[in-house]
Formats: C-alpha cells, sequence, structure tokens
C-alpha cells in the first residue's frame, strides 16, 4: 500500500499512530478514541475483484486498507482464516431474504453465538501475531454487558501473550451470558463480577487506563468496541452484505448500545458501499436515539431491559460520529466531551447534526414493544430472533418505506442466548447449538468486587501474578 492510513485521537492528543501501536493500545493516551487519519476507499474495480470471495477474503481487503503493513499480505490471509474458521455456518456470515425485502445478516455463527465474535476472533488472532514477534505480553482489560466478554475470552483463553481480565455487572448480564465466561478453564482468564452496572464496569475500565502507573506497570491493553480494530473487523460484513445482495443499494438495521455496530456501517458507507440509511434501535436506553434526533445526551440511570448487551447509558463508540460531526476539530471535541463529563449534558447544534441525520435514523422501544414484536416476526414471517434484533427489525419498520430499498438487518445474537425472553414472546423455544449446551452443568470462577478502582486493581495485579 502506498498510502499508508494513520491514526489520530479524536480528543487531539495524538497523530500519526501505526495501525499495530493503535491495536495494542486499544484507548489513545488523551482518553480519546482512535480514528484513521483518512477514510479508504473501495472502488468499483476493487468491489468488483471481491464479488466471488469468501468472507475470510472480503475481511483481508478490508484488513489491508486499514493495517498498513502492520501485517504481509500472506499473514493477513492467513489471520482472517483462521479467525473465522470456528464459525458454524459455512458462509460465516449468511444472508437470509426474508421477503418484503427484508434480509436478516446472521452474525452469530462464532464460538460464543453473538457478533462480537467476529472483531474478537480477529483481534485475537492479530494481538497474538503481533506480541509474539515482538516477545511482549499485555493485560487486555474489557467490560462487558454481556456478549463481549465471552467473546473475547474466547477469542484470548490460553493465549501466551496475554492475560484476559473482564468486568460484568453481577445479575445484569444473563445466565448463559455469565457461564460462557466464568466456565472457561483457562489460568490466563479473570473474571471479575462488578456490584454495579454495565456503565461501572466502562468508567473502572476507562478509570484503569487513566492510571498512568498502573497502566504501565499491568501493560494494559482493551479489546473493548473502543479498539478500532474490532471497528475494523466489523465494516467488513456490511460490505460483504452488499456483495451478496449483488451490490444493490442497501439500508442497515442496527440494534445498537455502545454504537460500535452501527459505526462500523457507517465506516462501510464512508468507504463507499451505498447505504442508504443506517437505522439504530435503542431498548429503554434510548441515548443514541436521543443524540440522533435531537443532537443531545443527558446521562440518566440505565434501566434493566430484555436486551441486556444494550442496556447503556453512555454510547463509547458516538464520540468517533461526533468527531466527524464537529468537522474533525480534535480541541472542540475534547473541549466538548470535558464538558459533558462536568455538566452531564451534551448539546450538538442542529446545523452541525444536520449532515449525520441525513444518514442516520433511530427509534426505541419498550420491553413489551420488543416481545410484541419478537412474536409477530415469528407469526408473519416464521422467524426467531432474539431481543437484539428484533429491535432493529422494527426500528426498521418504523422509520423506513420497505418498498424502496432492501434493508439489512443484523442478527446480533443466536436466539439460544435469549432464551426465556424468545419462548416468552413466541411460545416456542428456541433450538439450543451444540457449544451452548454443555455449559450449564461447569464449575464456575469468577471473583466478586465492589465498583471501586483500588479494590479493582490489587485484584488484579494479584490474580495475574499468581500464574
Ligand atoms: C453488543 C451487542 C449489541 C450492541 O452492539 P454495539 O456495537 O455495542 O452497539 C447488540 N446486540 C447484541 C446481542 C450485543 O451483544
Amino acid at each position: 500500500m502506498s498510502d499508508q492510513v494513520t491514526y489520530l485521537s479524536t480528543r487531539g492528543g495524538v497523530e500519526g499512530w501505526s495501525f499495530e501501536d493503535v491495536l495494542l493500545a486499544g484507548l489513545a493516551p488523551d482518553g480519546g478514541l482512535f480514528v484513521p487519519d483518512v477514510w479508504p476507499m473501495l472502488s468499483e474495480a476493487d468491489l468488483e475483484d471481491l464479488s466471488t470471495a469468501d468472507f475470510p477474503d472480503v475481511c483481508a481487503a478490508i484488513v489491508t486498507r486499514f493495517a498498513g503493513d502492520t501485517f504481509s499480505p500472506v499473514e493477513v490471509r492467513e489471520l482472517t482464516s483462521a479467525a473465522y474458521r470456528s464459525f458454524q455456518d459455512p458462509q460465516v456470515a449468511p444472508l437470509r431474504d426474508l421477503g418484503d425485502q427484508l434480509h436478516l445478516l446472521e452474525l452469530f455463527w462464532g464460538p460464543t453465538f453473538s457478533f462480537k465474535d467476529f472483531a474478537l476472533q480477529l483481534l485475537g488472532q492479530m494481538i497474538d501475531l503481533v506480541l509474539s514477534k515482538r516477545g511482549e505480553r499485555l493485560t487486555i482489560v474489557g467490560a462487558t454487558s454481556g456478549d463481549t466478554g465471552s467473546a473475547a475470552i474466547a477469542a484470548l483463553a490460553d493465549r501466551k501473550s496475554v492475560d484476559v481480565v473482564i468486568l460484568h455487572p453481577v445479575g445484569r448480564v444473563s445466565e448463559v451470558q455469565r457461564r460462557q465466561m466464568t466456565t472457561v478453564d483457562a489460568a490466563n482468564v479473570h473474571n471479575i463480577a462488578i456490584d454495579g452496572t454495565f456503565d461501572d464496569c466502562q468508567d473502572l475500565v476507562k478509570a484503569m487506563f487513566a492510571d498512568e502507573s498502573f497502566r504501565a506497570e499491568m501493560r494494559l491493553s482493551a479489546v473493548n468496541s473502543i479498539n478500532f480494530g474490532r471497528i475494523m473487523a466489523q465494516v467488513a460484513y456490511y460490505v460483504w452484505a452488499y456483495l451478496r445482495l449483488d451490490r444493490r443499494p442497501f439500508s442497515v438495521a442496527v440494534p445498537t448500545g455502545n454504537f460500535g455496530n452501527a459505526y462500523a456501517a457507517y465506516v462501510a458507507s464512508a468507504m463507499g458501499i451505498p447505504i442508504e440509511s443506517i437505522i439504530v434501535g435503542n431498548n429503554a436506553n434510548h441515548g443514541v436515539s436521543r443524540l440522533i434526533t435531537s443532537g443531545s445526551l443527558s446521562i440518566q440511570d440505565v434501566v434493566p431491559t430484555v436486551a441486556p448487551a444494550m442496556d447503556i447509558a453512555v454510547p463509547s463508540n458516538f464520540e468517533r460520529l461526533l468527531f466527524d460531526i464537529l468537522g474533525r476539530d480534535g480541541q472542540l471535541l475534547a473541549s466538548t466531551m470535558a464538558d459533558f463529563r462536568e455538566r452531564g449534558v451534551l448539546n450538538i447544534p442542529a446545523a452541525e447534526m444536520a449532515g449525520v441525520t441525513s444518514l442516520f435514523r433511530s427509534a426505541w422501544m419498550a420491553d413489551s414493544a420488543i416481545e410484541g414484536y419478537m412474536g409477530e416476526l415469528y407469526r408473519t414471517h416464521g422467524v426467531i430472533v432474539d431481543p437484539h434484533t428484533a429491535i432493529g427489525i422494527a426500528a426498521a419498520r418504523m422509520r423506513l418505506d420497505l418498498a424502496n430499498t432492501p434493508v439489512v438487518a443484523v442478527a446480533t445474537a443466536h436466539p439460544a442466548k435469549f432464551a426465556d425472553t424468545v419462548e416468552r414472546a413466541t411460545g416456542v423455544a428456541p433450538d439450543t447449538p451444540a457449544g451452548l449446551a454443555g455449559i450449564a452443568d461447569l464449575p464456575e470462577r469468577y471473583a466478586s468486587l465492589p465498583a471501586d478502582l483500588a479494590t479493582v486493581e490489587a485484584h488484579i495485579r494479584s490474580a495475574t501474578r499468581s500464574h
């Protein structure tokens, strides 16, 4: 690649970083998020070349554009084929035509049955390769609202180059989600149940990164959706969906929590994929919807819902979109975020929002509407979806005239991960895939700690030292 993409922080503090550095650092040292300096474009010829490629090859084409010379072409191809080898569907991300212009992009065939595997399986491969070349070790810390944690653990368990520490909010993840994390018997995996919400867990992770001495001592890195490598991996399936639709323009429906998956659709659009609208759906925690419709966000308490992976008050990836909304002005973004932290209110002028709102639409719904819609989808289309997926499809129904354009709705989790809700909503128990059936009887391993930085840091120090 002649023109290497380099990375800068949304808060203006650093620029010119390589993909490799961004991959290992996760969060930028000034507290901002890394973004590429320019969007690499996919030309007509590039897309023509990819039209019969398999998923790992499509993904390799995306990685090549974002990773510069961090990996050789042969390495990229090996990384992507290794990352998606464990997926249970031969297509990796099958696109199912449900009729009425609605297409379901099934992103749940990875080892932990949510779309998080797409990014984390690839990140696990990439981080391990980079670290083993450098002869280094890292402690990877993440907060999870349910699915990131298990996907990170599945990707990193028993890898020599890392310890992985995952914080989850006690009682706020489903039993299946918890067991997927806590039953993994690997010495480098450390689960912590935090007495608090997902936002408390996310705040603790951010605070550990802000604690310079702890960060350096533990060689901290993050695989949360703040890692740009995750966004990159997720761009691949939007490009893939476009190719499977024979390159017709389409709209995307995405259930959103931390705004990572929706932002990846935005990146695909910035790279030249003709996405007409990105419809984002929220549950009762509807910060993203408020931002998109009104440009404002005030911090509110998180309420538990039937779509717990989206029970999030502050969508961390929105900062990346905000960076573009504010004309990529890092100083302005830094002061906006400082103001947000101080006053708990974010207000983006309507004129600045205009460009963005033309691409995005949003809707939110309460639990009763989510379950009602799951039942309706089953009766009308014979399809069983998990509650998160239902939110995206329902939002598309509410905000788009489906006659005009095909909609690719991302199915973010296998329905069996949320079996109770599925059964209540549809009257049918979802089939349990083999990989989920066995974990009910395995012993669990995790620490239970208060949402207190010093306590959590002390625990991580001793847990990572003891093996
Ligand atoms: C993480 C998750 C989401 C939300 O995705 P974001 O990228 O955080 O917006 C939606 N559905 C499921 C099943 C998830 O695990």
